[in-house]
């Protein structure tokens, strides 16, 4: 059936199904935000001080004109949670969650399909609907430190390293 002209792509859902074979963690550079609820809650669940935690596990880094947190890494360049597979899979933040539905990967069929080449799980199991898809595009949290309540902002002064600032 012929889509209509401001329906997108993914009207009729995709596919998608993690194998798990950890391509996304592991292996190169990249970025994985943390929302200030996701500090707490990831800190709490390893039994550390949310001050602990952000030194331990995180840097500040600055984009899109936001300074924001993200995980450290470990060589060469896996995520410092992946150790043959994610150490905090069930506590994992939003952004690995919502992983490959991040708005640049859905702007066409073709990008769709482009990390297919990369990630096996892409057009296989399960079928994400239109609205599944769309909330998790639109629930992405805010990552902006700036935005962090003032309570949060203690604990970061207190634990961020000053070589990241
Ligand atoms: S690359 Fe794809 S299939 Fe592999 S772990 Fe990441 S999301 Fe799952
Ligand atoms: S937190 Fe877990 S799922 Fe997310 S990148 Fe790290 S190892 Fe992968």
């Amino acid at each position: 059936m012929k889509r209509k002209r401001n329906q997108p792509f993914y009207d009729t859902g995709l596919k998608f199904e993690c194998t798990r074979c950890g391509k996304c963690c592991s292996g190169f550079p990249g970025y994985v935000y943390l929302s200030e609820e996701e500090i707490l809650r990831i800190a709490n669940n390893l039994m550390l001080k949310p001050s602990q935690f952000i030194d331990s596990y995180t840097k500040i880094v600055r984009i899109l004109g936001q300074h924001r947190l993200s995980l450290i890494e470990k060589p060469p360049f896996d995520c410092v949670f992946y150790e043959k597979g994610c150490m905090i899979y069930e506590i994992r933040p939003y952004q690995c969650i919502s992983y490959p539905f991040w708005r640049r990967h859905i702007v066409s069929l073709r990008e769709w399909n482009k990390l297919g080449e990369f990630c096996p799980g892409i057009n296989r199991g399960i079928l994400f609907s239109k609205e599944e898809i769309e909330d998790l595009l639109n629930n992405v949290p805010d990552y902006n430190i700036m935005n962090f309540s003032p309570n949060f902002l203690h604990h970061l002064n207190s634990g961020i390293k000053e070589k990241n600032m």
